[in-house]
């Protein structure tokens, strides 16, 4: 199997791909395959196709892009497969060698090329076009795009649904600040912002901060902190992830800290598996591996940490939805539900099928955006039935497609994270 390609970083090996024993156990795990019942677009079906390829037995066509494409890299098949296979690193290569060697339509190349190098990498552009949104939804312009129709007409009525709210303050003002505990400190933890949060989920990270800051952690937020580079690792932009670790290994180094925080679960898996972009001898290497021992989920930490903060009573029925990067990313499934548990008064219920993705999977709702209504639709009905007013979760991005969700579908549900149902509970 030719496996030298122009690809920098870790190379899966050919043990990586045989390791599935075609055994088909993570089938029904797999929200594609639910969905349309079709073997190629199964974990089982796509690394099949991805040996193919490698062998030179299978062309990189069109049809291979369209099946690796259609995976949400929800990393459902690793939490169901007996064998051990790492999916999520065998399928972001498979989208890397895609970047290197195929030709996409001149549409999605300029899309691609404007949102993964010239967007997220860069702090004041994510601000500036931001503001340009924010002006959108708040000028009238938004009424009047969705009453004329014009959205239909232009063919993205169900993507614009989509958009988030722009925050009035973003949360870049708050780079470079510390956040002491207001008591006895019990840990010193330097918080990670993300990307977009930091205009579309200033309040999020606002009530991280309170509710670490509650519990006696001093928080820092170290300036010259970028994208993690998930989104564009999950879409095979390789270089681009590259150099945006590098930039956050050096800005979170520059410290010891307790612990490096984040309330992304998407964010947190790729901040954890910074190695797997990096072949062992660069020296990036040894750092993403003594930086992943720091890195933790936000509730992951509390719930390590327990909590000491004064909560009040919150009578209200909750349910929490997992999200894919922290419960097959991470294996962390517990910590948030124990979070939960711990507010005096809330009715804690389990959502069925929680573990089976949202639909929203990074910008998947964007490229894929039929295919996630559908998963959406079917993540609200179960949602609906256990009769919860709020759904919690664990990252901006199920956030943004579960709130789409609970107004498209009407449920009535409010979507909070885990950390701001914590907020709610504080005795201020
Ligand atoms: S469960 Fe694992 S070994 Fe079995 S088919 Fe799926 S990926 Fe292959
Ligand atoms: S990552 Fe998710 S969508 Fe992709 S093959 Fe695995 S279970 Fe299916």
């Amino acid at each position: 199997m030719a496996l030298e390609y122009a690809i920098p970083g870790a190379i899966p090996a050919y043990e990586d791909y045989t390791r599935c024993v075609h055994c088909g156990l993570c089938l029904n795990h797999c929200p594609t395959y639910r969905l349309w019942q079709l073997e190629a677009d199964s974990p089982r079906g796509r690394i099949r196709q991805m040996i193919l390829v490698n062998e030179g037995q299978l062309p990189l066509s069109s049809t291979f892009v369209d099946h690796i494409d259609k995976c949400l890299d929800c990393r459902a098949c690793e939490t169901a497969c007996p064998s051990g296979v790492d999916y999520g690193k065998l399928v972001e290569h498979a989208r890397a060698r895609i970047e290197h060697e195929y030709e996409r339509p001149w549409r999605e190349r300029v899309t691609r090329n404007f949102v993964f190098n010239r967007l997220l990498p860069f702090p004041e552009q994510i601000a500036r076009v931001a503001k340009l949104l924010r002006f959108y939804q708040r000028s009238g312009l938004q009424t009047l795009a969705r009453g004329s129709g014009i959205l239909h007409l232009l063919g993205v009525a169900k993507r614009e649904s989509l958009l988030p709210r722009i925050d009035d303050e973003f949360f870049f003002g708050k780079l470079g600040k510390t956040f002491p505990a207001p008591g006895e400190r019990r840990a010193r933890v330097a918080f990670f912002a993300g990307c977009i949060a930091n205009v579309t989920f200033s309040k999020l990270n606002d009530a991280t901060i309170r509710v670490l800051a509650a519990n006696g952690c001093e928080v820092v937020v170290p300036d010259e902190q970028f994208c993690c580079g998930a989104l564009a690792a999950h879409a095979g932009v390789r270089e681009t992830s590259r150099e945006l670790a590098r930039k956050n290994l050096a800005a979170f180094e520059r410290e010891n800290f307790d612990a490096i925080l984040t309330n992304a679960a998407g964010c947190g898996s790729t901040l954890k598996e910074y190695a797997h972009l990096f072949s062992e001898d660069e020296p990036e290497f040894a750092k993403a591996t003594a930086f992943r021992s720091k890195v933790r989920d936000v509730t992951e930490f509390l719930a390590e940490l327990g909590l000491t903060a004064k909560l009040r009573q919150l009578s209200v029925r909750v349910t929490y939805q997992d999200s894919c990067h922290l419960l097959h990313g991470q294996k962390v499934r517990e910590a948030p539900r124990q979070l939960l548990r711990s507010i005096p008064g809330l009715d804690f219920v389990e959502l069925p099928y929680s573990e089976i993705c949202c639909g929203s999977a990074g910008i998947y709702n964007v490229t894929q955006t039929d295919a996630s209504l559908e998963l959406l639709e079917q993540k609200m009905r179960h949602a609906k039935e256990t009769g919860a007013r709020v759904i919690a979760t664990a990252n901006p991005g199920c956030l943004l497609q579960m709130r789409a969700g609970a107004e498209m579908h009407k449920t009535g549900q409010e979507v909070l994270h885990v950390v701001e149902v914590l907020d709610r509970a504080l005795l201020v």
